[in-house]
């Protein structure tokens, strides 16, 4: 039986390719158009994958280099200039050790009235390669003693709970703001070593910030967790919805509270040098799922614009 289902496979993509294309194929009109916006289609870059379909949709689902992607309808800004149809945006992110070559986004759905809905659209994931970087911190931040393994692992846990949670909201309507004023220190994606230990990769941006500056909120959003991580020091993590959030590091105050609503700019608390640190900075990181993206990617309008049409 799976004989017969694996030739299928290929064959099967090339149509819902085809009738994702958009246009007027002989079969018909393509039940969606699909539409990808992003700074980058390379490793540890957000995708915005946008979905146009000609009736209204009960559900839609994806997948992209095997992770699922949850869809969210573009709400009220997706009248505009509508025609009966509806757009439904989703969220991913290309792994910070994908290599470079085709992909497909597969979706899955069912229109209000019933039927299948299914599309595919290909993209080509560029090459980025990321470079290394070797770090000197306190030895209890290389190689934690055995009493804090269990609040490590705890944390662990409670972050990946969060990461899990994908609340249905239409997009964020604008490009974020930078959460502090300063510059980039740190490399976004580096393959680091803590006193000659290799670690996990560099998963945000460290901007330039001396202990007390205002950290602000790039993007509107939900306060998810605020509170002192091990690694991460006092810590405020931000839903943006759709499964896409941010995080704020290494702060010395936090002046938000759990499940807190914030628009961009909101303040959330000062820079601090708190945690697994070199010294004084703002680490911003941004998630989609469990992978790691690069938060100034979100500074580009691109990923927000025509909220619910596409070009
Ligand atoms: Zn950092």
């Amino acid at each position: 039986m799976i004989r017969v289902a694996a030739p299928r496979t290929p064959l099967l993509a090339a149509l819902l390719l085809l009738l994702a294309a958009g246009g007027a194929s002989a079969s018909g009109p393509a039940p969606v158009a699909v539409a990808v916006r992003a700074r980058a289609v390379a490793p540890g870059e957000p995708i915005r994958i946008v979905v146009r379909a000609d009736e209204p949709l009960a559900e839609l689902s994806g997948r992209f280099l095997g992770a699922a992607v949850f869809f969210a309808r573009d709400g009220a800004a997706g009248g505009e200039g509508a025609t009966g149809g509806e757009t439904w945006s989703g969220w991913a992110a290309v792994p910070l050790d994908r290599k470079a070559g085709a992909a497909t986004i597969d979706l899955a759905g069912r229109t209000a009235a019933g039927a299948e809905v299914v599309g595919a659209h290909a993209v080509t994931i560029e090459k980025r390669v990321f470079p290394e970087e070797r770090l000197k911190v306190e030895p209890k931040y290389a190689e934690p003693p055995k009493e804090v393994q269990a609040r490590i692992e705890r944390e662990r846990q409670e972050l990946g709970a969060i990461y899990a949670r994908r609340r249905a909201v239409p997009p964020p309507g604008a490009a974020f703001v930078k959460p502090v004023p300063g510059g980039a220190t740190g490399i976004f994606g580096a393959r680091r070593a803590f006193n000659g230990k290799p670690r996990s990769p560099h998963s945000g941006v460290d901007l330039k910030a001396a202990t007390g500056t205002p950290v602000v909120a790039a993007g509107p959003g939900l306060v998810v967790l605020a509170k002192d991580l091990y690694y991460s020091g006092l810590t405020v993590i931000l839903d943006h919805g759709g499964g896409m959030f941010t995080l704020y590091a290494h702060l010395s105050r936090i002046d938000v509270k759990d499940g807190a609503a914030v628009e961009a700019g909101a303040p959330l608390g000062l820079s601090g040098a708190t945690g697994r640190v070199t010294g004084p900075h703002l680490h911003w990181g941004g998630k989609i799922g469990s992978e790691p993206f690069d938060p100034r990617a979100l500074l580009d309008p691109t990923l927000f614009a025509n909220r619910g049409q596409l070009p």
